[in-house]
Formats: structure tokens, C-alpha cells, sequence
């Protein structure tokens, strides 16, 4: 049997809603079905202003305009993450100031963040791992305190919630991903989240190419202009009624992933108490959204050694994120050390998680793991 890391959701609606979107002779940005998953998500979790981008990467790049960041700036965020939460500060050429994981969980270790905060700390980024909240309770006193802007990557994180609370609400910006990897998705894809008012009107703007195009198609002006910096950082009505189909099911898509990873977590529980290998741990306050399951092994090479038996037994499982501290492009010289981060960069091993995993797949899945442990 072979069994696929991923395979990404396909609801049945996509084509039905693209053929709508053609016929109503506007696919380009903001038509139709950007305003419906603009009003699903205004609606479903709340969040005060919402707006779709090409992906999250853009919808980084958008914050860390937003929040102007610029040389001299510092920008606190965890090195276990994906390139472009660093990137879209980089490219506003702010400075970059990792921080470890927790012991427990790859998210930002709270509790180191004050220690790196200097007058020149402009913003405080966050990435829920896994769908799995940061200590939002801890990051957002600090930035209180310091006045810092916080970011959410909430790529992963689509209806997670900390202390019942959707994640993506909490910092004064954050971006999801709906790329093809993710929960629901859109091929490629990405929102914005606005929470502090003061943004709107410019997220807009930005978004726009730095004009405002979006004023003037509401009639609040008789033309439209160049007034800002900007890009182009809306996606095609094609891509947001793809994604409008995936929303649709969102409920349903849930449902079954977890199901799924409470599974691989029943069928593991046994190799954690004999302490081979370590299974996630939810967070306090923490919802689980069911994107990835993970083990963390005791070992990379242990690690290593389980990819290459689960590949030859037909399952593709993979590690993840390579610390950013240790890139070739950072080009540390300070000698920087997550003993946490590089941990997980070195341990974490995620298996096949996705809606049409089948149960006999995932008994192979299974299977191929404990089988592998017995030999240890
Ligand atoms: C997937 C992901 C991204 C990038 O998302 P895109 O939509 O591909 O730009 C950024 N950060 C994290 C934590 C991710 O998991």
C-alpha cells in the first residue's frame, strides 16, 4: 500500500463555483466570492476586518508593512517556523531576533521573550504550530507593556481557538494560509486578518498597489489615486471561489481530521510510555485543529532511521522546518543556540494527515510505526 503525506481537500463545489465566478464576467480581485469568504470568516470567528491575498506569505508582507517595519527595527519571533515569517520583515530591512521553542511544544517559549525585547523591538511574531496556540496570554502583556505590535502567523491555525478565543484574533495582525498543504485550501492562498482599527483603511491601500481603489468602487470617491506604497496583494475571484467551496465543508473537514489524529495519538500512547518516543502536548488554554500529528523522536538519527522504514513500507512521513537560526541566508555569527528548536528541527517526524486518508491506510500507517519500534 502506499500511503500519501498529503492530498489535498477537494469539497465537489470548486468547479461549480469557478464556472459561476467566470460567468459573472469579473475574475479579477475582490468579485463575488472574495466578499463571501470575506463575510464567512467576518461572520464565523468575528475577526473585525478581513482580506484575502494571494497567499500567507503576502498577507506577512502586508503586516510588516502595516506595522513599518524598517532598518533599526527589531523583530521577535521563534526560529522554528517557515522562511517566509521571516522573510516579509527581512524585506522591509528589519532585523530578525529569534527565540527558542518551548520544551514542550515547538511554539515560541513565552517566557524567553522579555529578555530580547530592546528599545528597538518593533514587533512581536508568533506562528501556532501545528494549529496549537502560543501563550497569547504571556505575548500579549508584553506588548502591552512595551508597546509592540503582535503578529500572528496563523497559517496553520484556521479555527483554533485559546481560551475560546479564535486564533488570528488576537494580535494586531494576522495571516492564515490556504495553501495546498493546509486544512482548507485554495491551491494557493492567504488572508489578511485586521484587528486593530487603525489599519484598515491602509490595508486596503497596500493591498491596492498603494492606491485607493478600493474607496472609489464603494463610491466614496469620484477617482482613484496613487497615495501609498502598495503591491498587488489580492488573488483572483477563481482562487476565492475554490476556496469559498472549501468553507463551505469546513465543519465537516474538521471533524475528520480529528478523528483521525486522536487515532494515531490512542495507537502511540503505548510507545510514549515506554518512553520511545514523545507524543504532541495540546497547549494550555489550547484548541487542537487537527493540522499536523507529529512523534518526536529520541534521536535524529532514531528519526531518520523511521522515514527511510516508513518509506519502504509505502508511507511517506516527513520532518519539518529546518531553524531559521542556523540558515545559510541568517548567517549566524553570534553562535545562537535553541537547544528547543533544534530539537524539533532535528526529532519531529509528522505522519499522513488528510481528509481522504482512509482507515486501512491509516492501519498501515500505524502498523509500520509500531513495527519499526519493536525492533528497537
Ligand atoms: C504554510 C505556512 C506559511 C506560508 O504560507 P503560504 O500561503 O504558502 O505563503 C507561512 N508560515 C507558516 C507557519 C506556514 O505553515
Amino acid at each position: 500500500m502506499k500511503v500519501p503525506f498529503n492530498k489535498p481537500f477537494f469539497a465537489g463545489n470548486e468547479l461549480t463555483y469557478i464556472s459561476r465566478a467566470v460567468k459573472s464576467g469579473k475574475i479579477s480581485g475582490d468579485g463575488v466570492f472574495t466578499k463571501k469568504c470575506h463575510t464567512y470568516f467576518e461572520k464565523h470567528y468575528g475577526f473585525k476586518k478581513v482580506l484575502l491575498t494571494p497567499s500567507c506569505t503576502a498577507a506577512l508582507e502586508m503586516a510588516a508593512i502595516l506595522i513599518e517595519a524598517r532598518e533599526g527595527d527589531e523583530v521577535i519571533m521563534p526560529s522554528y517556523t517557515f522562511v517566509s515569517t521571516a522573510n516579509a520583515f527581512v524585506l522591509r530591512g528589519a532585523k530578525i531576533v529569534f527565540c527558542d521553542s518551548n520544551q514542550v511544544h515547538p511554539n515560541i517559549d513565552a517566557s524567553k521573550i522579555e529578555s530580547l525585547i530592546t528599545p528597538n523591538t518593533k514587533a512581536i511574531v508568533v506562528v501556532h504550530y501545528a494549529g496549537m496556540a502560543c501563550d497569547m496570554a504571556a505575548v500579549m502583556a508584553l506588548a502591552n507593556k512595551f508597546k509592540l505590535f503582535v503578529i500572528e502567523d496563523a497559517a496553520q491555525a484556521i479555527n483554533g481557538f485559546y481560551k475560546d478565543k479564535p486564533l488570528g484574533s488576537f494580535g494586531h495582525l494576522a495571516a492564515f494560509s490556504f495553501h495546498e498543504t493546509k486544512n482548507i485550501n485554495a491551491g494557493e492562498g492567504g488572508m489578511l486578518v485586521i484587528n486593530d482599527e487603525q489599519f484598515i483603511e491602509r490595508s486596503e491601500v497596500i493591498r491596492e498597489k498603494g492606491t485607493n481603489r478600493s474607496r472609489f468602487f464603494r463610491g466614496e470617491i469620484s477617482q482613484y489615486q496613487w497615495v501609498d506604497i502598495g503591491s498587488s496583494y489580492l488573488p483572483s475571484d477563481i482562487t476565492a471561489a475554490y476556496l469559498f467551496a472549501q468553507l463551505e465543508k469546513l465543519q465537516k473537514i474538521q471533524a475528520k481530521r480529528l478523528i483521525i489524529w486522536n487515532r494515531y495519538y490512542e495507537a502511540f500512547l503505548k510507545l510514549e510510555k515506554l518512553q520511545m518516543v514523545k507524543l504532541p502536548v495540546i497547549p494550555n488554554d489550547s484548541t487542537n485543529n487537527a493540522h499536523i500529528f507529529y512523534l518526536v523522536c529520541v534521536s535524529r538519527e532514531e528519526r531518520n532511521a523511521l522515514i527511510t522504514y516508513l518509506k519502504s513500507r509505502g508511507v511517506l512521513a516527513v520532518f519539518h522546518y529546518l531553524c531559521l537560526h542556523q540558515s545559510p541566508y541568517f548567517n549566524d555569527q553570534n553562535g545562537l543556540a535553541f537547544p528547543n528548536a533544534e530539537k524539533y528541527s532535528e526529532r519531529l517526524v509528522r505522519l499522513p494527515l488528510f481528509y481522504e486518508l482512509k482507515s486501512s491506510e491509516q492501519a498501515c500507517v500505524i502498523e509500520a510505526v509500531l513495527e519499526f519500534y519493536k525492533s528497537k
